[in-house]
């Protein structure tokens, strides 16, 4: 099977480029492991979403914990975008890349009381709220600051999303939102509270879904519901999608966003509601590369190894969730072609980024790509094994310029005391 090369990514007398620039250039100067992402591919799926949704009233809401850093969010405020939020750290940042706090909503299951504060202050567009004591405490918050606070009523739909079982949240064992065999009473407190404004419904099923069909069935119970409500006096303006499109890492075919607001136009025909879509994956998962270099072969008898210097803390979703992710060689190199694991330094035999793959046997010190890792990628890592977390790079055109330093062994102790009488 042939893989195909990442987005903007194409082999030139074979020297693989993003975009106008060779990536070893960008490798060679700014080292590895190095996030590299492209500005073209992000700016691309954001207005394939937005331009998907044309015919129906909504906004897009970028989800911030995807790949949260500034200019990345810059970037998509500037095209039109505003942030789904999951923290005060989210909303600090999401604020001072340029994001309009009347295009923030705040989702969550377990909200500060600092954080609701905070939220509350900057004048959100509305909290997506989880609990009836979430609810509560939002209604007390927003008094004590003489305010208004607008909430939706996150719902669990209980619909399968068909994806893998950490990233499912829409069945009723998850701890996501409220079941919706339970959610009319909570709708109808929250439109009794004095301070809180009920503006909408929120629904989020998961993450990586191929199929428009959970949605669509989603859709139509959060309807069913919205109807119910409208009947007894409760009209809900917003209704939050949630995001949770999938991308191709290997060869998945999943559906597009014009085919997602196709299959709910209908449903949602002479309704008076605003779409608000929080989509986080789609935006930035296949304009990210996770570049690295080969420290060491090994051939082990049974297999090879790769030896990278990247590793689990790096990147961990193989780790973490047995993902895939492709590998390409930064130069096409002819030499024999080899099965290999290719692994980090890191002390843990879960510790790979990918097995059992083809590929030309590499030389030490060659430069690879892991492909498709700007989503879940940088935001997901840690400095586990006292590794200096890697630095972040945008490519636009024929320029990059670095988005986030390299972190250095002094970052590593930040923050950290001695005692020393003890
Ligand atoms: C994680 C999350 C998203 C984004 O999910 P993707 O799969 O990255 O699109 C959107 N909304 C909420 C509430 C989330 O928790």
């Amino acid at each position: 099977m042939k893989t195909t090369l990442p987005p903007g990514c194409a082999y030139r007398r074979d020297r693989l480029w993003l975009e106008e620039v060779p990536l070893e250039e960008i490798v060679r100067d700014a080292g590895t492991p190095l996030y590299i992402y492209s500005r073209a591919r992000i700016l691309e799926n954001y207005q394939r979403y937005d331009e998907g949704f044309a015919g129906l009233a909504h906004q897009v809401l970028y989800a911030v914990k995807a790949n949260s850093n500034a200019a990345l969010i810059a970037l998509l405020a500037r095209a039109g975008a505003g942030a789904d939020i999951v923290s005060a750290g989210e909303l600090h940042r999401a604020r001072r890349a340029g994001v309009p706090a009347q295009k923030i909503v705040f989702s969550g299951v377990g909200k500060r009381p600092d954080e609701i504060r905070a939220a509350l202050e900057a004048g959100i567009l509305m909290f997506n709220v989880e609990s009836i004591e979430e609810l509560q405490a939002i209604d007390r918050a927003a008094a004590a600051l003489h305010k208004a606070a607008p909430v939706a009523i996150r719902v669990n739909p209980d619909v399968d999303a068909m994806t893998h079982d950490h990233i499912t949240t829409g069945k009723k064992e998850n701890k996501f939102g409220i079941p919706i065999s339970k959610a009319l009473p909570v709708f109808h407190l929250a439109a009794r509270l004095p301070r809180i404004n009920l503006l909408g419904a929120h629904v989020h099923i998961g993450s990586q879904i191929m199929t428009t069909r959970p949605y669509v069935e989603t859709l139509n119970r959060i309807l069913k519901l919205a109807d119910t409500l409208e009947d007894q006096g409760v009209t809900l303006r917003y209704l939050d999608l949630g995001g949770g499109l999938g991308v191709r890492y290997k060869n998945e075919e999943p559906a597009t966003p014009k085919q997602l607001a196709k299959d709910i136009a209908k449903a949602l025909r002479n309704r008076n509601i605003t779409l608000l879509l929080e989509p986080g994956r789609y935006l930035v998962a296949d304009a990210g590369l996770l570049a690295t270099r080969v420290l060491y072969r090994k051939d082990v008898g049974s297999k090879h190894f790769i030896v990278v210097d990247a590793a689990m803390n790096d990147l961990a979703r193989p780790a973490l969730y047995d993902a895939y992710h492709a590998v390409f060689p930064l130069h096409a190199g002819k030499g024999k072609r080899i099965t290999a694991d290719i692994v980090g330094p890191v002390c843990e035999s879960g510790d790979y980024l990918a097995r059992q793959r083809v590929l030309p046997l590499p030389e030490q010190g060659d430069g690879l790509v892991v492909a498709t890792a700007g989503a879940y990628g940088f935001v997901m890592g840690s400095q586990y094994n006292s590794r200096p977390r890697p630095a972040e790079v945008l490519v636009h055109g024929n320029r990059w310029t670095v988005i986030r330093d390299r972190e250095t062994l002094d970052d590593l102790v930040r923050g950290e005391h001695i005692p020393s009488d003890w």
